[in-house]
């Protein structure tokens, strides 16, 4: 039983690594319930090592077993439930893509275009007056 438990509490070690909530997350919804989901399981491991060392005393009573299994289903259900916020918050990004924007001036501009209206009309420009005098010179 103790095994089980830290196997677990290592695989949501993994799943979360250091780095990952360091970084600022863009999506708060998941990374809230993994790390509620991985506090409840610290919580629970915790627990569960006070009830096996103090047998006898009235804590251990307390949190019997069977709470803290269905603590650790809580917990484990709210990891599950943050990686799959996660996931689906993933593959919205993904339908979405990135923003498309100017090259010069990086204001948002619809997909395939290169240049903002202002841009596109002055490279236009550009591309005139550069044939225009070729055309001179030739
Ligand atoms: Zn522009």
């Amino acid at each position: 039983m103790f095994s089980f438990i830290v196997t677990i509490f290592l695989c949501t070690m993994k799943l979360t690594p250091p780095h990952d909530a360091l970084t600022v997350n863009p999506d708060p919804m998941s990374s809230t319930l993994l790390r509620l989901g991985l506090w409840i399981i610290l919580l629970v491991v915790v627990l569960y090592v006070l009830h096996e060392t103090y047998p006898a005393s009235a804590m251990a009573e307390y949190f019997a077993l069977p709470t803290l299994q269905k603590g650790l289903a809580l917990g484990i259900l709210l990891v599950a439930g943050g990686l799959v916020a996660r996931l689906f918050g993933k593959g919205a990004s993904k339908v979405v893509g990135p923003k498309n924007r100017c090259v010069i001036c990086k204001t948002a501009i619809p997909p395939g275009a290169i240049y903002c209206r202002a841009h596109l009309r002055s490279m236009l420009n550009r591309e005139d007056e550069r044939t225009h005098t070729t055309r001179t010179r030739s």
